[in-house]
């Protein structure tokens, strides 16, 4: 079956505005992070295509690995991060590149973050593809990110809907009445 496009409100960004912003985060990125050897290390399922793009617009060493969390459920306490699957790469003393789909409330980024520097990483710092401020519950501003949207919920380029729609090439909102009925 394909991709059912009358789910979709809108396109919020598209495949080329994206091909664009990650070409220039990489720029910025490879003038940061050389000779630094840095981890990439990208949010699973979510960021896998951003992570994918984002590092071959980087034309420096690098090691990639990902992190897979567990999503918060009522019973969980703020600022805590459950680690479902952990990454290979022993982070103590490495510069890491954490990068994630989406920020929301900011609470998973944060959290982790404040993980992999007790795990002793030399420098931990964020890269998003999207950002929605208005939505924010802690301080959390990445240090690099694509985009700044509105309060949506979006899928394409990695980010799901129940498992649907990470194989959009652009982000799109979809409509309230598919997300609503459950
Ligand atoms: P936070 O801890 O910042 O509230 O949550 C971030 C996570 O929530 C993202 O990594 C993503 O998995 C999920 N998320 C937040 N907003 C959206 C959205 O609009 N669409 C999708 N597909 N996931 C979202």
């Amino acid at each position: 079956m394909r991709n059912d496009r009358n789910d979709l409100e809108k396109v919020i960004v598209s495949e080329a505005e994206i091909g664009q912003r990650v070409k220039e985060l990489g720029e910025r990125l490879t003038g940061e992070y050389e000779g630094r050897n840095p981890v990439v290390l990208g949010i699973l399922k979510g960021a896998n295509v951003f992570v994918a793009d984002l590092v071959r617009a980087m034309d420096i060493e690098l090691q990639m690995d990902f992190i897979m969390l567990a999503s918060y459920g009522a019973s969980d306490t703020p600022g805590e991060v459950r680690v479902k699957m952990d990454c290979e790469t022993e982070l103590a003393g490495r510069h890491v590149l954490v990068v994630d789909d989406i920020v929301d409330t900011g609470q998973t980024l944060k959290a982790l973050m404040e993980l992999l520097r007790m795990r002793g990483a030399a420098s931990v710092r964020s890269c998003v593809l999207l950002d929605k401020p208005s939505r924010r519950t802690v301080e959390l501003e990445p240090d690099y990110k694509g985009f700044e949207i509105e309060d949506a919920f979006v899928v394409g380029y990695g980010l799901d809907y129940a498992e649907r729609f990470r194989n959009l090439r652009e982000v799109c909102a979809i409509k309230k009445r598919v997300y609503a009925v459950e």
